[in-house]
C-alpha cells in the first residue's frame, strides 16, 4: 500500500521562496502518487516560525488553493530545531513517514523519491548525506567540514555532511518524541534512536531566493549546542589538562626552591608574568566550558515547553 508521506518545512521569514517551493512539492507529490510513492493522504506541512513577513498569510491562502498544503503557526520564533521538531510531532500521528527539508530549495527535491523508495525497503530513517559542497563559501565549508571531524573526535555519533534532510518513519518519530531534551541538536539525537538506516546523496543547490536565516551566532551557537548536548569530553580534557598542569607545577615548584636555597634565585619576572596571564586565561575558558554545561543543566532543569502552537490549518483527511 503506498504510504501517507508528509514533507516537514520550517519557514522563517520565507515569502519571497513559498510560492515557487510548495509549487514543486506540489509537482512533485503528484508524480510521487502515479509511481505508488505516496497516497492522497499526503501532505507538505509548513511550519511559520513566528515569521515577521508574509509567510503565514501565504500559507494560509496556500491552504485553502492547494489540497496538500497544511500550516503550523508557532506563537514565537523558536529557531530552525523547535520548529522542525513541532512540525514532526504535528506530523507524527497522521503520516507513516515525515521528510525534512528547507524552505529554500536547497535541498534536492527531485531526492525525495529516493528516500521514500528506501522507506519501503525497510528503512525507519534515511538520512540525506551531501554530495559535495562547491554552493558554499570556503569558510562555510572548511568549517562544517572541520566540525563533523570534531564531533566525531569528541564521541558524538553524527552522520557526515548531513544536515536535516531526512526521512523518519512514524516509530521513528516516536521515538524521538520519547527525547524530552530542550537543547535541540536533532541530527545528535536521531542516530541514537536506532532502526534501520541508510543514506541518500544528493546535491545541494543555492537558495532559490531570499537571504540565509542562519547568520554566523546562531550556526556557532548550534555547533556548541551540538557538543555540549551530546559529549561530556570538554569536562574530561579540562579534568586532564588540570592534572598535567599541576604535575608541571611541581617541577616548577622544586625547581624555585632549588634555586632560592642554591642562592641563584634572581629576576624570572617574565616567567612569572607570563604564567599569571596563561593560566589565568586558561582557568577563565575552563570555567567558561564548566559554565556551558551547568547552563545547559538550568535549562533542562526548567524543562519549559520547545514551542507552541497557536493555529493548526489541517487539511480534510479523506
Ligand atoms: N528557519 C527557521 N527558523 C529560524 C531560522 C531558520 O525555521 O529561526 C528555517 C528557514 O526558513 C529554512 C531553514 O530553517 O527553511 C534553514 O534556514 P536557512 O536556509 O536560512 O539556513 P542555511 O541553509 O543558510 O544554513
Ligand atoms: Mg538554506
Amino acid at each position: 500500500m503506498n504510504p501517507t508521506v508528509y514533507f516537514v518545512i520550517p519557514c522563517y521569514n520565507e515569502e519571497e521562496v513559498l510560492e515557487e517551493t510548495v509549487k514543486r512539492l506540489t509537482a512533485k507529490f503528484d508524480a510521487m502518487q502515479a509511481q505508488g510513492l505516496a497516497n492522497g493522504k499526503s501532505r507538505m506541512l509548513l511550519v511559520n516560525d513566528g515569521s515577521k513577513d508574509k509567510t503565514w498569510e501565504i500559507i494560509t491562502r496556500l491552504h485553502k488553493e492547494n489540497h496538500y498544503v497544511e500550516g503550523v503557526k508557532l506563537a514565537h520564533n523558536r529557531g530552525h530545531q523547535n520548529a522542525l521538531l513541532c512540525g514532526l510531532m504535528t506530523a507524527m500521528p497522521l503520516c507513516d513517514c515525515a521528510i525534512s527539508l528547507d524552505a529554500d530549495l536547497q535541498d534536492d527535491v527531485d531526492a525525495l523519491d529516493k528516500f521514500v523508495q528506501k522507506y519501503l525497503e525497510g528503512c525507519d530513517v534515511v538520512y540525506g548525506v551531501r554530495n559535495k559542497r562547491d554552493t558554499d563559501t570556503w569558510f562555510k565549508r572548511t568549517t562544517a567540514e572541520g566540525y563533523y571531524k570534531v564531533l566525531r573526535l569528541l564521541g558524538v555519533d553524527v552522520v557526515f555532511n548531513h544536515a536535516d534532510y531526512r526521512l523518519m518513519s512514524r516509530r521513528a518519530l516516536e521515538g524521538l518524541a520519547e527525547y524530552k531534551e530542550v537543547n535541540l541538536f536533532l541530527r545528535g539525537m536521531v542516530p541514537l534512536i536506532g532502526y534501520k538506516s541508510d543514506y541518500v546523496y544528493y546535491d545541494r543547490h543555492e537558495r532559490f531566493a531570499g537571504e540565509s536565516k542562519y547568520p554566523l551566532k546562531k550556526m556557532v551557537a548550534l555547533a556548541l549546542d551540538g557538543i555540549s548536548s551530546f559529549s561530556v569530553k570538554p569536562l574530561k580534557l579540562i579534568s586532564n589538562f588540570g592534572i598535567i598542569v599541576s604535575i608541571l607545577s611541581v617541577f616548577g615548584l622544586l625547581y624555585a626552591l632549588i634555586s632560592y636555597f642554591a642562592g641563584w634565585a634572581v629576576s624570572g619576572w617574565t616567567a612569572i608574568v607570563c604564567s599569571i596571564w596563561l593560566l589565568g586565561g586558561l582557568q577563565m575558558l575552563c570555567l567558561g566550558v564548566v559554565g556551558g554545561y551547568v547552563g545547559k543543566i538550568y535549562s533542562e532543569v526548567k524543562a519549559r515547553p520547545r514551542y507552541r502552537v497557536e493555529e493548526f490549518l489541517q487539511q480534510p483527511r479523506e
